[in-house]
């Protein structure tokens, strides 16, 4: 006895399969024998994949300058799971950690090297932010919690310091077991080439598609020597589009060139939620969508490359074992304008719309779910 299957939901690949959830795990993909609790039926209506993880958020409600609720930009919009990039250092991250334990998202945090997190917009101006035994002492008060660091690496952020906070946050990485680091890029001092000279297997480059003068491609248009390096390391790209970090330009040259995200993220609080760029994560997916990429690479973007980059085990793939966290979508074919961080407007025929999460085996719906009539439960 099964508590919920869900029958004939079409996969990203298109082929058609039943997803039966016992207590908070999958138990069961493809064609299910056995009766369940609750049984749905999508009749291949309704697309599902494993639930959504946004690797870049800001969702730390008493951040002064990025801050949001964790469910409005989770399970509000088809997304399971969301990782606070960096608003909390080692001085906010406890209470970051009690506000979200009665979130129906999971919400997980990548820790910012400056002790002060986010509180400023130079928080690694001053090197004696960064305190390597306040940041180990955080990892293991919250090891659940934290699943990596996060240094943002750009001229306002690090003031005259230059590449000194990157160097150190290496060393914290190293020092703390080689977790996942996630690294801002934005306007040089430092240069990207001094970045991504620094970056290794693993570490993350976010905000990769900025359109900024320090960006991934050379004026001329080719990938830097630099960024091809890192990613022959094994350095990963992710979106992080923001409020300023994202242009259709880099994004269509990059992609044209096989430059694909390893994850889609949103960069999303409150500001660019509501009053745009970003507007949810199912609208960044969407960009991708309309710019060169295929459904099974956007979906990978944000389940199973999410949970890989940020070695979130159990989540992000549909077998048997793995966390009840599912997504169920739908894909209209519909006249959309889309507008990047730099105010560019692209019109695109393609739009996902988040229907419902499951996260544990329990089932939340959008405000599209609620109304959609192809969702007829
Ligand atoms: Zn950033
Ligand atoms: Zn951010």
């Amino acid at each position: 006895m099964f508590d919920l299957i869900i029958r004939r939901a079409r996969l990203s690949d298109g082929s058609l399969s039943d997803i039966a959830v016992r207590e908070d795990k999958i138990a069961a993909v493809g064609s299910v024998a056995g009766d369940a609790r609750r049984e749905w039926d999508l009749a291949g209506r309704v697309w599902l994949s494993a639930g959504w993880i946004d690797s870049h958020v800001h969702c730390y409600p008493k951040s002064p300058i990025y801050h949001d609720e964790a469910d409005r930009i989770g399970v509000a919009t088809g997304v399971t799971t969301v990782i606070d990039a960096g608003s909390t250092g080692a001085d906010q991250v406890d209470d970051f950690y009690q506000l979200t334990r009665g979130c129906d998202t999971r919400v997980l945090a990548l820790l910012n090297i400056a002790r002060s997190g986010i509180e400023t917009q130079n928080e690694l101006a001053d090197m004696s932010r960064i305190d390597g035994a306040a940041v180990q002492a955080a990892l293991r008060r919250l090891p659940q919690f934290i699943v990596g660091l996060k240094a943002r690496i750009s001229s306002s952020v690090v003031e005259s310091n230059g590449i000194r906070p990157l160097e150190r946050a290496k060393t914290l990485q190293q020092e703390n077991g080689g977790l996942p680091l996630m690294v801002h890029i934005g306007n040089a001092p430092p240069d990207l080439d001094q970045i991504a000279g620094l970056l290794g297997r693993g570490d993350i480059i976010t905000h990769c598609y900025n359109g900024k003068p320090n960006r991934i491609l050379t004026p001329a248009g080719e990938l830097r020597a630099s960024v091809q390096q890192a990613l022959a390391r094994g350095v990963r790209l992710d979106v992080g589009h923001g409020s300023a970090s994202f242009s259709f330009a880099v994004a269509q040259a990059a992609i044209a060139r096989g430059i694909l995200p390893h994850t889609i993220s949103s960069d999303i609080y409150c500001r660019n939620r509501l009053h745009g760029p970003v507007r949810s994560l199912a609208h960044v997916m969407s960009k991708f969508l309309n710019i060169g990429m295929t459904l099974p690479q956007v979906i990978d973007c944000v389940t199973a490359h999410a949970a890989d980059g940020l070695r979130l085990q159990g989540r992000g793939r549909l077998q048997p074992g793995m966390d009840a966290d599912l997504t169920l979508f739908d894909l209209r074919s519909e006249p959309c304008l889309f507008t990047d961080a730099d105010g560019e407007t692209l019109n695109g025929e393609r739009q996902l719309v988040p229907l419902a999460a499951v996260v544990g085996g329990q089932i939340f719906f959008t405000e599209q779910g609620e109304h959609s009539d192809d969702f007829c439960l």
